[in-house]
C-alpha cells in the first residue's frame, strides 16, 4: 500500500512520525514515465524511504503557458509506482514509499502567502530563464519548500532539466542546506527523443519533427569531440548560426556547464542546451561533452 498524503497538515503529521532512517526525495509534476521512474528507482535503491511529491506548480508556468492542460494523471502515477515496487522487488527489500500530491494548489500557496526564493540572474537570467521569466523563480520557491517539509537527505533530479539542477544545487549549497543532490542521466525515447510528459501534446509528424532537436545536439557533441576546441568553437558557431535560421529554435547555445557563460581557457565541460517549439509544445534536451585543448 502506497500512502498518499493529500495535504500539508497530513504530511507535517506523517512525517513527525517517520522513524530516523535515510529519506530520499523525487520532486515531480506526476505523469509520471519512465525518466521519473529511473529517479524513483534511484531513491529506493539508496534510502529506506521514499518521497515523490506529484504537483503541478503554478508558479514555475507563465501566464500563457499550459499550466490548466498539464497532464495531471494521479491514479496511473500511483500505478507506475506500485508496478516498479513489486517488479524490481523493492517491496520484499522492506523499502518503503510515499507520495505527497496535494489536493488544491492552497495546500502549498495559502491565500496569505509571500515569499519567493530566487536565486539571482547568473544562473537563472539564460536559456529558458530568458524565455520563461519567473519561471526558476517558481521552481525554486516550490522546491525549497518541499524540502522544509520533507526534510530529505538526499533528492534525485533529471539531467534533461539542466539548468534547473544547476540551479537547485546552487540554492542548497548558499542555503547550506543538509541535502544530497543526485543529478540523474536523461531517458531517451528510441527514437532519441528525451522523455517528456509534453511529449504525448505532438501529433505523430510533430514528433518526427522534434526529432531535430536531440540529432543537432548530437551532431554538434561529434564537432566538439573530435576537434580541439580552439577549432570546435568556429564550426559550432556557424552550426549553430545556421540552424537558428529555423524560427523553431527558442535557443541553442554551448555554454560552461558548472557557470552557463561562454566557454573559457579554463572550461572542462560544456553543455549542449536546446529549446525548441513544435506547434504549441515547447521542448528541451542537452547534451555534456568534455572539450579537448589538444589535438
Ligand atoms: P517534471 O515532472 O517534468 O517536473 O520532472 C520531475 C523530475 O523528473 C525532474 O527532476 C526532471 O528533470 C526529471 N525528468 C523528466 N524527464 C526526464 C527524463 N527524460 N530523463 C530523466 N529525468 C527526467
Amino acid at each position: 500500500m502506497i500512502e498518499v498524503l493529500r495535504t500539508t497538515h497530513q504530511f507535517k503529521i506523517f512525517r513527525n512520525n517517520l522513524p530516523d532512517c535515510r529519506v530520499g526525495f523525487v520532486p515531480t509534476m506526476g505523469n509520471l514515465h519512465e525518466g521519473h521512474l529511473s529517479l524513483i528507482e534511484e531513491s529506493l535503491k539508496n534510502n529506506d524511504w521514499t518521497i515523490i511529491s506529484i504537483f503541478v506548480n503554478p508558479k514555475q508556468f507563465g501566464p500563457n503557458e499550459d499550466f490548466e492542460k498539464y497532464p495531471r494523471t494521479l491514479g496511473k502515477d500511483l500505478y507506475c509506482i506500485k508496478d516498479l515496487l513489486h517488479e524490481k522487488g523493492f517491496e520484499k527489500m522492506g523499502k518503503k514509499i510515499s507520495v505527497f500530491s496535494p489536493e488544491k494548489v492552497s495546500e502549498v500557496y495559502p491565500s496569505d502567502y509571500s515569499t519567493t526564493i530566487s536565486t539571482g540572474k547568473s544562473l537563472s537570467g539564460k536559456l529558458c530563464g530568458l524565455s520563461r521569466p519567473g519561471h526558476f523563480d517558481g521552481v525554486t520557491t516550490v522546491v525549497y519548500q518541499l524540502f522544509s517539509l520533507i526534510k530529505p537527505n538526499k533528492v534525485y533530479f533529471g539531467q534533461k532539466d539542466y539548468q534547473q539542477y544547476l540551479i537547485i544545487k546552487r540554492m542548497i549549497s548558499d542555503l547550506n542546506l543538509d541535502i544530497q543532490i543526485i543529478p540523474m542521466p536523461i531517458k531517451r525515447d528510441t527514437d532519441g527523443l528525451a522523455l517528456s510528459s509534453r511529449n504525448q501534446f505532438l501529433t505523430k509528424e510533430q514528433k518526427q519533427k522534434a526529432i531535430i532537436l536531440p540529432e543537432t545536439l548530437n551532431k554538434i557533441k561529434r564537432t566538439i569531440k573530435s576537434h580541439s576546441w580552439r577549432k570546435a568553437k568556429d564550426y559550432v558557431n556557424e552550426l549553430i548560426a545556421d540552424k537558428k535560421k529555423n524560427e523553431m529554435w527558442d535557443y541553442l547555445e554551448v555554454l560552461d556547464s558548472t557557470s552557463l557563460k561562454t566557454p573559457e581557457e579554463d572550461t572542462h565541460t560544456v553543455v549542449i542546451a536546446g529549446a525548441i517549439k513544435v506547434g504549441e509544445t515547447r521542448l528541451i534536451d542537452n547534451k555534456l561533452v568534455e572539450l579537448n585543448y589538444v589535438r
